[in-house]
């Protein structure tokens, strides 16, 4: 199902021009208007999905295939120096715009940007109590 206000729909079903990398029958990719880096391309769904919680399973497994096939073509094409994978999920998290998006975003040497977070500390008493409040 299409969002009618939600822009994502119209740019993946080409309702809205973009500049398009790669298209089949799920996804379309697009380059993102304000790449972090040259390159930065955004896998979208052409079903609505807000976001990982919505996105079917059948939908997630394609994404990750399609991010392949846009990491091999950015690897030859562009000769990037390196690749993140970048799923946002709620404002909390920086989502901005509520329609799935995975970000493939090549990375080059000295490129300038901080996509890592900043590693905390925690004892295995504190890991093992997390463990339990996920699986348990
Ligand atoms: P996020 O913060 O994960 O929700 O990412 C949203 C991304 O969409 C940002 O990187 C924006 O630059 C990008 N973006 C927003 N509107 C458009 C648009 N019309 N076309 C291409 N990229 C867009
Ligand atoms: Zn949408």
């Amino acid at each position: 199902m299409r969002k009618e206000d939600c822009i994502f729909c119209k740019i993946a079903n080409g309702e809205i021009p973009s500049k398009t990398l790669y298209e089949d029958d799920m996804f379309r990719v697009i380059l993102d208007l304000g790449p972090a880096t040259k390159g930065h391309a955004l896998i979208l769904p052409k079903e609505h999905a807000a976001n990982l919680y919505e996105l079917p399973e059948e939908t997630a497994a394609a994404a990750m295939v399609v991010a392949k096939k846009m990491a091999q073509k950015m690897k030859e094409k562009l000769h990037c120096d390196g690749l993140n994978l970048v799923q946002n999920n709620g404002e909390t998290a920086g989502q901005t715009v509520m329609h799935f998006h995975l970000h493939v975003i090549p990375r080059y040497n000295n490129d300038g940007q901080h996509i890592l977070w900043n590693p905390g500390t925690s004892t295995q008493e504190e890991l093992e109590a997390v463990r339990k409040e996920i699986t348990e």
